[in-house]
């Protein structure tokens, strides 16, 4: 596939926008949806998560937006309050340069009156939870007259949740002419009996895998926050110490960052991506195939067609696209018959890409633990040793003798001549290319400032709510309802006791009024969240801020 964003016959804002995101070209689901959502039929999307859905429909929505018009003109559905925020702040990002395009994201758990004066104010694109989409249909601060395209976000998963009801509730107060577009993973019997009922004559998009032969490497993966990413991948290269490897990213504004980040810590890396000419592309590739450049960092499109046999490792640092780039990305390394590896760095919701490259691939990729400080240690030192060997067999070193006859002379020891002469070498040589002061501990990698607060460790309840943490997550197919329905049943508390939910990947968090804390951990304690048993505690308060700050993240430019 070899369409360019500039072919979809786009804006000029909007193709400015995905040209700052870094994105170099439409994928494949966004390649076949744009057009048509654009011409404003209907159609269901079928491609798994991660493969770029948000753009696929946040793109012709900003295009077919009014401006001169304040009404509402498109409504977008998703299940979950966090997917709202994330699928706005996408469309937000993309409807960048179009002045006056307004974007709001109404969930439940963020006082209405707030959501009501935005809605007052005129905004055109609205994304929602099924629950206070409604609320706001029903108090008349929302008005659905003048919508023109509809999206059901993650239609199975609302399914699943239970939310058809709602859904249909909310479409009945839709236009007539309305565009409506489903977006979905699967394509469940439900969902098609549901096309069939609201849809009309649907057009039908499947992202089509071919059949791929998965090249015979060795495969695992991290499971790691995105934001120790840069210091695991600097950890990697120093333990494997690979003699070439190719780091994919998803786009050129992370090859970018990425290589700046890396060239700074004093490795060999060089970006490769669409915005090269071929001629600067030529230089890199000569550079690395001579390995000059021992760290290639590149995007999907830039590496298609890399032939340098002697790559060793591949790292996914961020999961691909789609499920067949993967199969080309690490088809890189183990050619001409030699061994190869490919990492896969996970975070968040790219668990999902891993979970269907596994299916897509039938094969079964281990999770490895991250790699520690003493491991780099380890090596260091063997390499260390390893010289010395070489050196004092050698025998060449003899010729230096002189100079340590003088410092003994001064009465230093051996040991401290021996070792600063070796700590000399190794600097000048960068082996570990930096040094060990660089090294954070795993569990002091955190994310710098600005991400902290959306992170699990702030654990702090509000004023007179207590906060319970509770061991099932986003990945335990858990969502706010779920946990709420679970405290409503389990307990006495009323529903207005119950303040914040947050779901995580793993784990989640609910603030109850400090009356029911106890009795509500207790309850929990003794019941099954969606059949599954769960542990409940109270979390303990927010922690004392890191002293170190978290060293490796690329400087932004
Ligand atoms: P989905 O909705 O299918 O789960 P998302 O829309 O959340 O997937 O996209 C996943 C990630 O990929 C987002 O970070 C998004 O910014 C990025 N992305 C989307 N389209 C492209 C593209 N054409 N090139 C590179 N990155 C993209």
């Amino acid at each position: 596939m070899e369409l360019s964003f500039k072919d979809l016959h786009l804006s000029e804002e909007v193709l400015r926008a995905i040209e700052e995101m870094g994105f170099e070209e439409p994928s494949p689901i966004q390649a076949q949806t744009i057009p048509l959502m654009l011409e404003g039929v209907d159609l269901i999307g079928q491609a798994q998560t991660g493969t770029g859905k948000t753009a696929a429909f946040g793109i012709p929505i900003i295009e077919r937006v009014l401006l001169k018009d304040e009404a509402v003109q498109a409504l977008v559905l998703c299940p979950t309050r966090e997917l709202c925020i994330q699928v706005a702040e996408e469309i937000s990002r993309l409807a960048k340069f179009k002045r006056n395009v307004r974007v709001l994201p109404i969930y439940g758990g963020q006082p209405i009156e707030r959501q009501i004066r935005t809605l007052k104010k005129g905004v055109q694109i609205v994304v929602g939870t099924p629950g206070r989409v409604i609320d706001h249909i029903e108090r008349r601060t929302l008005k659905l007259g003048g919508v023109k395209t509809f999206v059901l976000d993650e239609a199975d998963e609302m399914f699943d949740m239970g939310f058809r009801e709602d859904i249909e509730l909310v479409i009945g107060h839709l236009p007539e002419t309305v565009q409506k577009t489903f977006y979905s993973a699967t394509m469940a019997r439900e969902i098609m009996d549901f096309a069939t009922k609201y849809q009309d004559d649907p057009k039908i998009i499947r992202v089509v895998k071919k059949e791929m032969t998965v090249p015979k490497v060795d495969q695992f993966y991290y499971d790691l926050d995105s934001h120790m990413k840069p210091e695991i991948l600097t950890r990697v290269l120093d333990i494997y110490n690979p003699n070439l490897t190719i780091v994919f990213c998803n786009t050129k504004k992370m090859v970018d960052e990425l290589t700046e980040g890396l060239v700074d810590k004093g490795y060999f890396a060089e970006a490769l991506h669409g915005d090269l000419k071929q001629t600067q592309r030529d230089q890199v590739m000569n550079k690395f195939r001579k390995s000059k450049v021992d760290v290639l960092v590149a995007t999907d499109v830039a590496a298609r067609g890399i032939d340098v046999d002697e790559v060793d490792m591949v790292i996914n640092y961020d999961m691909p696209q789609d499920d067949e780039y993967y199969v080309h990305r690490i088809g890189r390394t183990a050619r001409a018959g030699r061994e190869g590896t490919a990492i896969s760095f996970v975070s968040g919701r790219e668990y999902y890409k891993l979970r269907d490259i596994q299916k897509y691939t039938k094969t079964k990729i281990l999770r490895k633990e991250l790699p520690t400080i003493h491991e780099i240690r380890r090596t260091q030192d063997i390499k260390h040793l390893d010289m010395l060997r070489d050196a004092i067999e050698k025998g060449e070193a003899k010729k230096l003798e002189h100079l340590v006859n003088v410092l003994l002379e001064e009465d230093r020891s051996p040991v401290d001549i021996a070792s600063a002469a070796l700590w000399l070498y190794a600097k000048e040589k960068g082996i570990g290319k930096h040094q060990e002061l660089d090294y954070v501990d795993n569990d002091k990698v955190r994310p710098p400032r600005d991400n902290r607060r959306k992170l699990p460790f702030d654990k702090g309840g509000k004023w007179g709510y207590a906060r319970i943490f509770l061991s099932v997550g986003r990945l335990d197919g858990i969502s706010e309802r779920h946990v709420l329905s679970a405290i409503l049943n389990s307990t006495h508390a009323q529903k207005a006791e119950v303040g914040k939910i947050d779901i995580y990947d793993k784990y989640s968090f609910v603030e109850v009024k400090e009356r029911v804390s106890k009795d509500a951990v207790q309850a929990l304690n003794k019941s099954k969240i969606k059949g599954i048993e769960v542990s409940a505690e109270l979390a303990k308060p927010r922690m004392a801020k890191p002293k170190k700050r978290w060293h490796s993240e690329p400087r932004r430019g």
